[in-house]
């Protein structure tokens, strides 16, 4: 069990930023709750939706009235679809305004909600179940656990002191959270290969639900990646030295693919041997971008990330840039220093 930071619960109305709760502050609150609305965020990996669909399936068994959304896509990516729990997933148009409780999951901040971020800045009360050590603590409560390795981690701990039997369905949407943010296990601490080995003793199939999530692409995945990684520049004066290698994945090179192909192609940048930080710019409009970051030891991607109006992990964030292929370039490049 993780140790969580205690500082105080917030009882009356709304100050925010909110203030820190801890596993029994949050359980109270979920249990206080009978309209809840799971807000995951847009673009959603397996991580906030796996821990969104288990929240919202124990919340259903205990007759809870519950809705499970994300502001884009319109629909759970191809990968996806297989997690229990999908019958929960609600349309943007449908999300209710007058839940008692609106909880957030792998929300680093209120914009990762995009179009849904209204629902928390309205709602009466709000709990933030995150991992990410840059967390704004949008909510009126917060659970936040930088240690863990995915917001799937502090749901089990969550669940455990809630008395939720971690059954296999639960146990599936868990261990995909944990599998992908952990990078198919290349890191995390003991702690997280434990909860692995008690999540597969409920009889789930790891190698299928990895397959699913990780290893499986449609065939028009690999001239994608054969186009992007044609494009991919290696600038060893980056960084102080350590160096960045980057790629774009423009429209036309992801045209008819799924979002799951186009997230792949960051894992294969990333293993340049001769930069620290690897980027993927990922046009998603003419001169906008969606930018994966990732370092291997020494830079902290998540200030840089930061300071480019984004966030995340300190070896994994992402942000919005906005410009030419040249400018998008040069602002990571003076942001690396
Ligand atoms: P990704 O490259 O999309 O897998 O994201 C890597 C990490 O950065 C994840 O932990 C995300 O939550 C975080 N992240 C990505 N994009 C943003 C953003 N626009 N704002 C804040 N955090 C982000
Ligand atoms: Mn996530
Ligand atoms: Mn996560």
């Amino acid at each position: 069990m993780n140790a969580m930071p205690v500082t105080t619960t917030n009882s009356g109305p709304l100050p925010l930023p909110g203030g820190s709760v801890d596993l029994h502050g949050a359980v109270a609150l979920l249990d206080a709750a009978s309209t809840v609305t799971v807000l995951c965020h847009v673009n959603p990996d397996a991580d906030t939706l796996g821990s969104g669909l288990a929240l919202g399936l124990a919340l259903e068994r205990r007759g809870v009235a519950v809705q499970v959304a994300f502001g884009t896509p319109a629909d759970v990516p191809a990968s996806m679809r297989s997690l229990p729990g999908g019958h929960l997933v609600t349309p943007v148009a449908q999300v209710r305004r007058d839940a008692d409780l609106v909880v957030t999951v792998d929300c680093g901040t209120a914009g990762r909600l995009g179009v849904l971020r209204d629902r928390v800045e309205t709602a009466p009360r709000s709990l933030v179940i995150d991992h990410h050590l840059s967390n704004t603590r949008f909510g009126t409560d917060n659970l936040i656990d930088p240690e863990s390795e995915a917001t799937a981690v502090v749901l089990a701990n969550l669940f455990d002191v809630w008395g939720v039997e971690i059954d296999a369905e639960l146990a599936h949407c868990l261990y995909a959270g944990l599998v992908t943010d952990t990078g198919s296990f290349r890191w995390g601490r003991p702690e997280a290969h434990g909860l692995a080995a008690r999540l597969l003793a409920t009889g789930i199939d790891g190698t299928s639900i990895t397959r699913t999530l990780l290893d499986t692409h449609p065939f028009g995945w690999l001239p994608m990646l054969s186009s992007v990684l044609a494009s991919a520049t290696l600038d060893g004066d980056a960084a102080q030295g350590r160096g960045l290698v980057y790629a774009f994945v423009r429209r036309a090179d992801a045209a008819h693919l799924g979002p799951e192909e186009v997230e792949s192609v960051i894992d294969i940048v990333r293993t340049t041997a001769e930069a620290e930080v690897a980027a993927v710019f990922k046009e998603v409009a003419p001169e906008e971008w969606t930018v994966s970051l990732r370092a291997k030891t020494s830079v902290d991607v998540s200030a840089v990330a930061t300071a480019l109006g984004g966030g995340g992990h300190r070896l994994a964030a992402g942000y919005t840039a906005h410009g030419d292929t040249d400018r998008i370039v040069a602002a990571l490049r003076g942001a690396l220093g």
